[in-house]
């Protein structure tokens, strides 16, 4: 059985290994542009058959084909504990944004918003590049550039839907100065790999923000939501949050009944989650980097303690480079990030699963190779000790055969139609 070639994109895509980031759209604007399979996530559409030069280096920054890490090992800044199963580290904290209205709206404790508001307002910064609901579809969404608190704020929130906020690197590439890109470790790990190919985006892409990332399902998954919670008709949603307002916060749709009348639903974090979890892309499955391990700086949930009812929220906060460290020590000192404790367990304490995902991968990427199935080449990953440390013997055997039987299920031997897309 020959294993199949991926020469594009749409190659990428087809086979199930885009994560929908959107970079290729930005390296090659006059032949790929982003839409929404529904199905699936946001993915590519070419206009050739991929093998222009523009197409090509735009395979060259996809991240869902490849990820190199290329950080200096021996750093005596990094935490060395830490390194293999959770990437460059140097800090971490528990925190929260200094604003309060951006602590209460944001997703954990706003610090990613707080972080991208000092960047604009204090660190001489241009823009943010990031994701937001559209306007006039919001269970779908669009990639914008904030330049205000108020712009900030009204987007803070996790869209646990697709986004490709990279296909606007563009923006960063011809702003006037320097800016902020938040998004997932995916779009983060591919505007890295864009910055020598899109001109101009090396030097203006001036702090890097990626938030921690189980996956992202699909639109099918917030549109059988809607459907769940008696939407009928999507046309007739007027505002739609995943999280925030609160902490963790709820799953809010707004909708206009027959009539015309204001109607709502609410779900708890917990409820929206374990239904959505289930429309994941493939991509996410087999996914090496849940922490954003290519960013200046990222944040997470700080699960090692339950939310309580009406508590305020807060964020685990990770200092991957010098330039991020930076950052998030001046957005403190000024007031625009609360430190509340610093202490490198509270990442692996956070989020003790991600442990056994490290392992598990190592299973699961065997079992493609052995039956010959496409798979993404990562670099710089260690995988194999957390297999043999953190899973249990059935688990082992689910990260191979389980693995196997999944491909079979999601069809991975062969080309997918995208379907219907928005
Ligand atoms: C798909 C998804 C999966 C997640 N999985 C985990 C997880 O496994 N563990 C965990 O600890 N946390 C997870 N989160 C939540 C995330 O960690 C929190 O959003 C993070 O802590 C940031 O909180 P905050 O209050 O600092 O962000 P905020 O200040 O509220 O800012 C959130 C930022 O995220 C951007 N954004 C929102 N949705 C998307 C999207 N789909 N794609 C790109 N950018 C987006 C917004 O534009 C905004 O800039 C997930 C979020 C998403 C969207
Ligand atoms: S992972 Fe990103 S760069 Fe790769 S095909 Fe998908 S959208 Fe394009
Ligand atoms: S799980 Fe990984 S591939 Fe999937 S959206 Fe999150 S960062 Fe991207």
């Amino acid at each position: 059985m020959m294993l199949p070639v991926i020469n594009s994109v749409r190659d990428v895509a087809e086979y199930q290994l885009c994560s929908g980031c959107g970079v290729c759209a930005s390296v090659s604007p006059g032949t790929i542009r982003m839409t929404d399979a529904i199905g699936h996530g946001r993915r590519p559409v070419l206009t050739g058959d991929g093998t222009d030069g523009g197409s090509r280096r735009a395979l060259a920054a996809c991240p869902g084909i490849e990820l190199r890490h290329t950080f200096d090992e021996r750093d005596p800044a990094l935490v060395r504990a830490l390194r293999d199963a959770w990437g460059p580290v140097r800090r971490v904290w528990e925190g929260h944004a200094g604003d309060a209205a951006i602590r209460h709206a944001g997703s954990s404790g706003g610090a990613a918003s707080a972080l991208a508001l000092w960047a604009i307002e204090r660190g001489g910064m241009h823009g943010v590049l990031h994701a937001a609901a559209r306007a006039d579809v919001p269970y779908l969404n669009e990639t914008v550039m904030s330049r205000s608190r108020e712009e900030l704020l009204a987007r803070t929130g996790s869209r646990y839907a697709p986004a490709s906020p990279c296909d606007g690197l563009g923006l960063i590439a011809g702003a006037p100065g320097a800016c902020v890109f938040i998004g997932k470790p995916c779009d983060v790990a591919g505007a890295e790999k864009a910055r020598k190919l899109v001109p101009g985006l090396d030097e203006r892409l001036g702090l890097t923000i990626a938030f921690f990332c189980a996956g992202t399902p699909s639109t099918r998954g917030t549109l059988d939501l809607l459907k769940k919670v008696g939407v009928e008709d999507p046309s007739t949603v007027t505002s739609l949050r995943y999280r925030g307002n609160g902490w963790p916060g709820r799953w809010t749709a707004r909708w206009n009944g027959p009539a015309g009348d204001a109607r709502e639903a609410s779900l708890t974090y917990d409820e929206s989650w374990d239904f959505l979890q289930r429309y994941r892309q493939w991509r996410c499955y087999i996914c090496p980097d849940h922490t954003g391990e290519f960013a200046d700086v990222s944040v997470g949930d700080p699960w090692h303690q339950a939310p309580k009812e009406g508590e305020a929220g807060r964020s685990l906060i990770i200092a991957r480079t010098a330039r991020g460290q930076r950052a998030i020590e001046d957005a403190a000192a000024a007031g625009y990030l609360v430190l509340e404790r610093e202490d490198a367990e509270l990442l692996p304490r956070s989020q003790p699963n991600l442990l056994r995902t490290r392992g598990r991968l190592w299973g699961q990427m065997l079992a493609l190779r052995v039956a010959r199935l496409p798979r993404p080449r990562y670099h710089g990953f260690p995988t194999a000790r957390f297999w043999w440390s953190e899973l249990t013997a059935k688990a082992k055997a689910q990260s191979t055969v389980g693995t196997l039987r999944r491909t079979l299920r999601r069809g991975l031997r062969s080309r997918v139609a995208l379907g219907e897309t928005r």
